[in-house]
């Protein structure tokens, strides 16, 4: 199964407003689309990124005003890792104080250095020092120049009871290698080493099982160069026994669905046609877009949903 990293994060946020000013004013990225979620149109899904929106870049959010917080634990990704430049740390020490956000600089796992803090919604964000990852375009947005800006995931941290069968389900059937282990942690690479993303599996110890909500994670989708490698890995994960949704058209991916075996919801997305499938690169996330099959109904759906300032 050709599985090259992680393709995107989906998370569940609250006030849809306060996100897009957190992750585009002061994250400096790119909301390189702003669409409803294909599900249920009254929700916003909102997608940040590179300058391209390039896979492996992007975060996406589902924001649902009101919705309670959840609380992170067992059966869920609990936190997730930025790359950053070596050297960045220290002007994002400086940002993160100057905006009044509590942050944390702590020798990371496996000696990495990193970086951690929260989003409004009490999500767990880390950047770790390493070199960005291909193919990514970075440009000056919101004061943060190109050479500070995040620079694709580095790793996600995921939450079990029992790392280990969820270890052996990423290793035996989703092709990632183990490469170290700390502790109780187990570290995994999907992709190669300069595209790949790191997996941190740890036990869930007191924190007890993960309840959904804002500031916890939906979903993470790791990357597939194309429909035919989604095919193949649609068939595998059939063949082991897995239940797995049939293909998913998102308009700006393709999309099989499943669930390891701690519960979580793994996605896997074809990495085209990407985002300039329906906007140009200059405009990407400047207005609301809905699928061909949606377009109809514009006028409803724009009425149904809270008002936020788009960049
Ligand atoms: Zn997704």
């Amino acid at each position: 199964m050709k599985l090259t990293g992680i393709h995107h994060l989906t998370a569940i946020a609250s006030e849809p407003a306060r996100n897009v000013a957190f992750y585009t004013r002061d994250l400096g990225m790119r909301m390189v689309k702003k669409t409803i979620n294909f599900d249920d149109p009254e929700t916003y899904h909102l997608y940040y990124g590179d300058e391209s929106g390039a896979p492996g870049t992007l975060l996406t959010f589902f924001p649902f005003p009101g919705v309670r917080a959840g609380r992170a634990g067992s059966g869920q990704v609990v936190a997730f890792a930025f790359r950053v430049r070596e050297g960045s740390l220290g002007f994002w020490k400086e940002r993160l104080e100057k905006l009044g956000h509590g942050h944390e600089e702590e020798s990371g796992r496996f000696g990495e250095k990193m970086l951690s803090f929260r989003d409004p919604d009490g999500f767990r964000i880390e950047l770790v020092e390493s070199e960005p990852l291909p193919g990514i375009t970075a440009a000056e947005r919101a004061g943060v120049p190109p050479e500070h800006a995040l620079a694709g995931f580095h790793g996600v941290v995921l939450r079990l009871d029992d790392p280990v069968p969820s270890a052996e389900f990423l290793t035996g059937l989703l092709g990632a290698d183990e490469v170290g282990r700390e502790a109780e942690t187990h570290r995994l690479r999907l992709g190669d080493e300069v595209e790949g993303a790191v997996l941190d599996l740890m036990a869930a110890g007191s924190d007890g099982q993960g309840v959904g909500g804002a500031g916890t994670v939906h979903h993470i989708a790791w990357r597939t160069p194309d429909d035919e490698h989604q095919e193949q890995a649609h068939q595998q994960i059939r063949e082991a026994g897995t239940a797995v949704s049939p293909v998913t058209e998102r308009n700006y991916f393709r999309s099989i669905y499943f669930r390891e075996p701690g519960g979580i919801l793994y996605e896997i997305a074809t990495d085209p046609p990407g985002f300039t499938v329906d906007e140009p690169m200059e405009s990407l996330g400047s207005r609301l877009m809905l699928p061909p099959w949606m377009e109809p109904h514009r006028e409803d759906i724009e009425a149904r949903l809270p008002g936020i300032a788009g960049r």
